[in-house]
């Protein structure tokens, strides 16, 4: 049986199978007055199964060195949140079309951590065991709108919230492998190295940031954490072809269209 099922049983019609059961409900028996949204789901390595996408949480200034060069710093006791809808992400290594309302669209790749199980107010102890499995994805932002909301002291919602503002890798299961202090975080940019860091140097650890959301919100099954960026964030272009890789656990390869 693999990690975060709890019954081993598959949800979901057959064209769509998930590992856990999808985060909204289905309409299956109702008749609705406009078409159902599609339910976001991820590939998992080595499987033919999906992941299906609850919420999507991110961690900002969780390395030191892109807070610094962001101009902010790193408070450790008070880490700093944001979300995306989860229909902004994009899977399956598709195009990422550049997107509207912005001259400057900046890449940040991060760590992307699944959760398979839920909970609220947990410990750091308890919260490593929610984690399913393990990504690479770009948190796009579009940085001038970003620096437009700062100034005024606005939600971030149009700078990170965006459509196809988040690409993400297929899944690496935790019960395959799990990264370490060591595990090397990378981006490439039409070949050239953008980004690079080892895991160790997160300000927050994966424990710590689920243990911190848990406070917040009810964590669910399907529910997608970005764990920050490294120093290197930079504009990306029409064209530009990106590899981010989680040495030796997922890599995302695409382009901007
Ligand atoms: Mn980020």
């Amino acid at each position: 049986m693999l990690a975060g099922t709890t019954d081993g049983e598959l949800h979901g019609s057959d064209a769509t199978r998930c590992l856990i059961a999808p985060g909204f409900a289905t309409l299956a028996g109702m008749t609705s007055i406009i078409p159902p949204p599609a339910s976001p789901s991820l590939p998992i390595i080595g499987s033919d199964l999906r992941f299906p996408i609850r919420r999507v949480f991110c961690i900002g200034r969780n390395y030191a060195e892109h807070a610094r060069e962001m101009g902010a710093s790193v408070d450790k006791s008070a880490p700093m949140f944001f979300c995306k809808p989860a229909d902004a992400v994009v899977s399956d290594g598709a195009d990422v079309p550049y997107p509207q309302a912005t001259a400057d669209l900046h890449h940040e790749v991060e760590m992307v951590v699944a959760l398979g199980s839920g909970g609220s107010d947990l410990t750091p102890e308890q919260a490593g065991a929610l984690v399913w499995g393990y990504g690479v994805g770009l948190d796009l932002t579009r940085r001038d709108l970003q620096a437009q909301a700062k100034a005024k002291g606005h939600p971030w919602d149009v700078a990170k919230a965006f459509d196809h503002s988040a690409p993400v890798s297929a899944l690496r299961p935790a019960s395959e492998r799990t990264p370490d202090a060591a595990t090397v975080l990378r981006l490439s940019v039409n070949g050239q190295l953008r980004q690079q860091t080892r895991l160790g140097e997160m300000v927050h650890s994966v424990p710590e940031i689920i243990a911190a959301l848990s406070r917040l919100f009810a964590l669910k099954p399907g529910d997608l954490i970005f764990t920050g960026t490294p120093a290197g964030v930079a504009a990306l272009q029409r064209g530009d072809r990106f590899d981010a890789e989680l040495e030796g656990m997922a890599r995302l390869q695409g382009k901007i269209v």
